[in-house]
């Protein structure tokens, strides 16, 4: 079935996600909820990310979902960065990532071109939250913005306390404060914090003070999460942005086989069929899965001390080998190291980007290694298996504590900084491999503890997936969003 008419009085959303993987791909998963739920969305996107991202809604598209994709080149010469260097995970060196900002701004003229010529207009423009050229353009057209920035309610309440209360000005960069009036006692150093409050080398102040604006201005946020996951936390954002706030999550759970989950966010550097025959010969929750995400850039010698901890631990594992530019170090130490040789009955390499959903959902895991990008972590969260925390910068130090301190369902390797993007040479090794050996140990475990903690991440697993169900939280939530909508278009149309 191919693209239907858009039906009379059908909503339309025009979304436009941020690019990197970790915003665009559950920006992509909002898109295929909304059109469930039986609006039209459009997708503005460029050709390199409209293929590694849109990819996997060829299939929903097929079964008749109103998904359109809007498609822009993007400048990339013009901005000098390499040909089809079109997300975060893609840029050589730090410096770029601005470049890429610029590139990606350039295309609010063609996209007030086409709203120019488009009636009636979208009800609605869903977009990053950083993209303060979307602002702008949602501001000159009179359509409502609803922002998505990827974190989640504990971590926008964690930034509000800090924002307002300024309590981690008083304090010396390795020492510990506490974030008052939370529900629980969140201790943190200002050397953990997000990048708005611990911006290493860089001046943020002006960015962060538009943003604010921006943030103020937009008509209400989406958070990928669960009521029931965070419900005081929840609470207290909806206070905060006068109930304009639609936990939907987890996105991820909009795929259910396993073709889809394979096709998630980049070309697979595995074969997904060899993939699973290995997790198939693994016992059930016996294998640790090491993995960082899509952008964080781990110095080679950090690496070094993961792979070590990995062997150490004995038990069998996947490591996905990434470290942007740095990766052929990492290959280099691989082969003469023997590594592989030497782990080979009990270990899978996975060199670039890994199936993680599929990886995830498998009855083998017993463990997931996570740098704490909230992506990763809700994924953790929805296999229902416990996580070791290794934090490495945003908000991710935010979420560890989340996992373990408030969920329970986490072990923390001790990371005590962040590891600035773009200045992973300075952090040096900041986690041994025996503090990373002995927190796999601890969530693999047999004891009591350990089966605690596997319950308490069973019954996380199950309350998410019920999130999303027919008549759960979250559902719900997204039926709410697109009420609220559709009662802001109406008001228009009567006015
Ligand atoms: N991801 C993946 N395979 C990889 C690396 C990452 O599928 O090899 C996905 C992961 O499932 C998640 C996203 O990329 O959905 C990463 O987002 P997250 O917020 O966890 O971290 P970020 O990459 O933004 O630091």
């Amino acid at each position: 079935m191919a693209f239907q008419e858009p039906q009379e009085n059908q909503l339309h959303f025009l979304i436009i996600p941020l690019m990197s993987p970790g915003h665009y791909i559950p920006t992509i998963d909002m898109a295929k909820l909304l059109a469930q739920h039986g609006v039209r969305v459009t997708i503005v996107t460029t050709p390199v990310n409209s293929i590694r991202f849109g990819s996997i809604l060829d299939q929903a598209i097929q079964s008749g979902l109103p998904i359109h994709f809007l498609e822009f080149p993007l400048q990339t010469e013009k901005f000098g960065l390499p040909e089809g260097c079109e997300s975060l995970d893609e840029v050589p060196n730090m410096g770029l990532a601005k470049d890429l900002f610029l590139a990606h701004s350039s295309l609010q003229q063609e996209v007030e071109q086409y709203l120019e010529n488009l009636n009636p207009k979208p009800n609605c423009i869903l977009s990053g939250t950083f993209l303060l050229w979307s602002a702008e353009t949602a501001k000159k057209f009179q359509i409502p913005r609803i922002i998505f920035d990827g974190m989640n309610c504990f971590t926008q309440v964690c930034n509000h306390v800090l924002y307002h209360t300024k309590v981690y000005e008083s304090v010396g960069e390795s020492e510990s404060f506490v974030l008052p009036g939370l529900p629980d006692r969140i201790e943190l150093k200002r050397s953990q914090l997000s990048f708005e409050f611990n911006p290493g080398s860089n001046d943020v102040t002006d960015f962060y003070e538009k943003l604010r604006v921006s943030e103020s201005e937009a008509y209400g946020v989406v958070i990928n999460s669960f009521q029931e996951l965070e419900q005081g936390y929840a609470d207290e954002y909806q206070k905060i942005k006068k109930d304009k706030v639609w936990c939907v999550g987890p996105l991820s759970l909009c795929y259910k086989d396993v073709s889809e989950k394979a096709l998630r966010g980049n070309k697979l550097s595995i074969n997904k069929t060899e993939c699973l025959k290995w997790l198939d010969s693994q016992d059930n929750g016996s294998v640790i899965y090491a993995c960082l995400g899509s952008i964080s850039r781990v110095e080679p010698d950090q690496v070094v001390e993961l792979a070590l901890a990995l062997e150490s631990s004995k038990r069998p594992f996947i490591w996905v080998v990434r470290a942007g530019p740095k990766t052929p170090k990492i290959e280099k130490w691989i082969d003469e190291e023997g590594f592989e040789e030497r782990t080979k009955d009990r270990a899978l390499l996975i060199r670039g980007w890994a199936p993680q959903l599929l990886v995830l959902s498998h009855p083998a895991i017993g463990g997931f290694l996570t740098h704490c990008g909230w992506n990763s972590t809700l994924e953790g969260v929805c296999a229902g298996v416990p996580m070791v925390t290794w934090p490495q910068f945003q908000e991710q130090f935010y979420n560890e504590k989340l996992v373990v301190q408030v969920l329970r369902i986490g072990v923390s390797v001790g990371a005590q900084n962040v590891v600035h993007w773009g200045e992973e040479e300075k952090s040096g090794v900041g986690v041994k491999r025996e503090e990373l050996r002995k927190a796999i140990e601890m969530v693999m475990e047999e004891g009591k503890e350990g089966e605690e903690r596997r319950k308490r991440a069973k019954e996380l697993g199950n309350l998410a997936h019920k999130a999303i169900e027919e008549g759960g939280s979250s559902h719900q939530n997204m039926t709410r969003l697109i009420q609220d909508i559709r009662n802001q278009a109406s008001t228009k149309t009567i006015s």
